[in-house]
């Protein structure tokens, strides 16, 4: 049996455009447009004062206004249905308001967004605020182009999901941070690999995959499967499992939609998928950019979408740069607050190697010294 499940409704253009036309405010403001802005906001309509200091970024065009070329002003009687659709499918406050700033805006759209999503039951329940990453010491560096380097993890045993989806394989590409999913009953290396066949039919094959010492990712045949391909293969330490930090990320996330389906009675995999969708349109807090654009040079169109969607963004060439400047912050900020200082060790030396994960009361939390044999990786900024 297929489960159908609907969703909110979206909004039309035509909805979008009578809904313009018969608001009050957008009427004020469309005057006062037409006969120009005082000197001050003092004697303006306290209505139009929110509008002040944005006037020189709007004009009308027909019913609508707009601010700047891509964002329309929303009349007031449609601005609950946008935030609801907005977050749909439960991304945080950022999301939700990255999602609706890249279309639309209005007076205080943000205390808007804030207020709906902290106060939605779905997302208490799933306590979003109280799961935060600490920031990386050794920020990964954003390799150049989409597509080169891909993180892939196993994500469960999901004790109360049927078993067709036991556990799920996720995948992410470090650039673009377009991730794809999977459910499977179990996850052995011929499940992994005709997963990633089929991403790579239609994406193409990555320069390199990154994994964690999972036995699915140790047997030959899923060697056997990247070297056809002319795919690398990196293992992401035991001792340095944030080497997979993108995937590690996602599956939180993944994890957070799992929990919030669960909790709304809905198919996980009809959830998932919708979510997928939302997640890959909208920005991405590290690069500023939504996967779709990155990796597709193209806006996708969902539900939020009432015009016809724009041109690519030229945002996506200083993604780098973008990443670049947030990681140097982050991480003068985390080494001065830490007290950090950096090593370089080579081949010969003497170290001692913390042990990951819990140590048992009274034993040391390093290992006996060892020496290093020799230098297979670098760790680089940008
Ligand atoms: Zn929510």
């Amino acid at each position: 049996m297929v489960a159908f499940v609907t969703g909110l409704p979206t909004l039309s253009e035509n909805e979008f455009l009578s809904a313009s036309e018969s608001c009050p405010e957008l009427a004020r403001l469309c005057s006062q447009i037409g006969q120009g802005w005082p000197k001050t906001g003092r004697e303006l309509d306290p209505v139009l004062v929110p509008f002040f200091r944005i006037r020189d970024e709007l004009c009308v065009d027909g019913a609508l206004v707009m601010r700047g070329e891509h964002r329309a002003i929303v009349p007031s009687a449609l601005r609950s249905q946008l935030v609801s659709l907005a977050h749909e499918t439960h991304q945080g406050i950022v999301q939700t308001k990255q999602r609706l700033r890249d279309l639309f805006w209005w007076p205080q759209m943000d205390a808007h967004v804030q207020s709906a999503v902290s106060s939605c039951l779905t997302c208490q329940m799933n306590d979003k605020s109280a799961k935060t990453a600490p920031a990386p010491l050794q920020p990964v560096s954003l390799p150049s182009d989409p597509w080169q380097k891909l993180g892939i993890d196993i994500v469960g045993p999901f004790e109360n999901g049927p078993s067709a989806y036991h556990f799920a394989i996720s995948l992410v590409d470090y650039h673009s941070k377009w991730p794809e999913v999977a459910f499977a009953p179990n996850v052995t290396t011929e499940v992994v690999t005709s997963f990633l066949q089929s991403v790579f039919s239609r994406e193409g094959n990555p320069q390199c995959v990154v994994t964690d010492n999972g036995p699915q990712f140790l047997f030959s045949m899923f060697a056997n499967f990247l070297e056809e391909r002319g795919i690398s293969h990196i293992c992401s330490s035991v001792y340095y499992p944030q080497g997979n930090a993108a995937v590690e990320r996602w599956n939180r996330v993944l994890k957070e939609c799992i929990l919030s389906a669960e909790q709304m009675g809905k198919p996980w995999k009809h959830a998932v998928t919708e979510f997928l969708q939302n997640y890959r349109a909208t920005p991405h807090s590290t690069t500023g950019v939504s996967p779709s654009e990155l990796l597709h040079h193209r806006k996708m169109r969902t539900k939020l979408n009432v015009f016809p969607v724009g041109p690519k963004s030229e945002k996506c060439t200083q993604v780098k740069d973008t990443v670049c400047n947030k990681q140097l912050k982050s991480k003068s900020y985390t080494d001065k607050r830490r007290g950090a200082k950096s090593h370089t060790f080579k081949p010969g030396d003497q170290v001692r190697v913390k042990k990951p994960g819990h140590v048992k009361k009274g034993s040391s939390k390093f290992s006996s010294p060892l020496k290093i044999e020799q230098q297979i990786g670098k760790n680089t900024l940008c």
